[in-house]
């Protein structure tokens, strides 16, 4: 056996020895989810189990987020510094798993996976804590908040998780439900969508609802405006392009007899390429400018971009397939059919690191029927956080060990 060969023995080793201490952990932040951006308890929570395991941490800004900090002790030709990522955020959903371990806030609830995605990070943490007379380098562990509103990594990114050393390789492990337990995948290339929010307004004088001549109409105007949307894809794109505009919201009025001065419509758009992405924002523009003058009213747009597509690198794709053959079967490997039209702010971070990866890992345990991320019956099998705390371990060791 050579020197990594012994190595990934421990990495699992020491992984299954976590088993119980992941699981806890994960149970204790299901049942006390944070929504985004409010995740105080979490990131003591995370804090405390770094210190315990005498990793370093570096103080934020922001009030939640965690940025931890291992220095490998061996000497290596060239600084290397490899971040890890997790999300830490939970959802507004009702959960209705009935498990023992249940989230405590009526409308709160770890529907993503996040406290498993967390807690995968803190795994690796405390192995490759254990294994730092191996490796040289630093070690980056970004606990990031605010994941489901988009907004979280441009915060961390704000507060310089990526300098002061500069991190050069970034990877990070959600689950999914897609997977069964104990398999990862990873998909080569362009992997998720941007997404970007739109609201229309759309405005008229108002009137009483016998009389509607006497002004504009404003509902039957974004009604319109609606249907016209549902065309741009699928009459303006070609079917080999991929791109989805969804109208998520719409409202407006008071009363069933007065006409509304104001409808609102909001929904997203999410596409693999820059020039779908201008193509659907400049036929947004077209239609709601087109049907408010058609139909006599005010009209207003605003497009926010949210995030960019999320690029797997060659090596980033290389690197988890070379940690997972050392530490799993060949058949728990699997390279991704094909892209997802979600998206992931895990992009930011790829867009400033010049490579990496978005693993996905399997918690769906064998024979069950997989439950749907954001449905308030999801469930993370526990067993999956040995998995992917080893993998990102490896991962790690594979670049830093000299
Ligand atoms: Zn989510
Ligand atoms: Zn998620």
């Amino acid at each position: 056996m050579n020197k990594m060969q012994k190595l990934s023995v421990q990495v699992n080793a020491l992984a299954k020895e976590l088993a119980n201490t992941l699981a806890a952990f994960r149970r204790d932040l299901h049942r006390h989810p944070e929504l985004s951006f409010q995740e105080k308890r979490t990131s003591q929570a995370i804090r405390n189990l770094l210190s315990q395991s005498g990793i370093d941490f570096i103080p934020l800004e922001a009030e939640t987020g965690v940025l931890g900090v291992i220095e490998g002790h061996a000497t290596l030709d060239s600084s290397l510094v490899t971040a890890l990522r997790g999300d830490i955020d939970a959802l507004p959903i009702k959960e209705m798993t009935g498990l023992e371990y249940s989230s405590v806030h009526p409308q709160v609830m770890h529907a993503c996976g996040h406290d498993g995605n967390t807690t995968m990070v803190l795994g690796a943490a405390i192995i490759l804590s254990r294994l730092r007379a191996s490796f040289g380098g630093v070690v980056k562990l970004i606990f990031q908040p605010g994941e489901e509103t988009l907004r979280g990594a441009k915060s961390m990114i704000a507060q310089g998780v990526l300098d002061n050393p500069r991190v050069d390789r970034i990877y990070a492990c959600h689950g999914w439900p897609g997977l069964t337990t104990g398999q990862i995948g990873v998909y080569p290339g362009r992997y998720m969508a941007s997404a970007g929010r739109f609201e229309i307004s759309v405005t008229s004088s108002g009137s009483h609802g016998a009389y509607p001549h006497q002004a504009s109409d404003a509902t039957l105007t974004a009604c319109e405006i609606v249907q016209r949307l549902n065309c741009v894809v699928s009459r303006e794109l070609s079917a080999l392009d991929s791109a989805v505009l969804s109208v998520c919201t719409i409202n407006g009025g008071e009363a069933f007899n007065i006409m509304p001065e104001k409808v609102i419509i909001t929904g997203t758009i999410r596409c693999l390429n820059k020039d779908v992405e201008a193509c659907l924002k400049a036929a947004i523009e077209r239609v709601v400018e087109g049907v408010t003058k058609t139909n006599r009213c005010g009209g207003n747009l605003i497009i926010e971009d949210l995030v960019p597509s999320l690029c797997n690198s060659t090596s980033g794709v290389e690197a988890v397939q070379l940690a997972a053959s050392r530490i799993m079967p060949s058949e728990a490997f699997a390279l991704l059919p094909q892209p997802c039209m979600g998206s992931e702010d895990f992009s930011h971070y790829l867009q400033k690191v010049p490579e990496g990866a978005f693993i996905r890992v399997g918690v769906t345990p064998e024979g069950q029927h997989p439950i749907p991320l954001h449905s308030g019956k999801f469930n993370f099998d526990d067993q999956s956080l040995v998995t992917g705390s080893a993998l990102l371990a490896q991962i790690v060791l594979d670049r830093h060990v000299p």
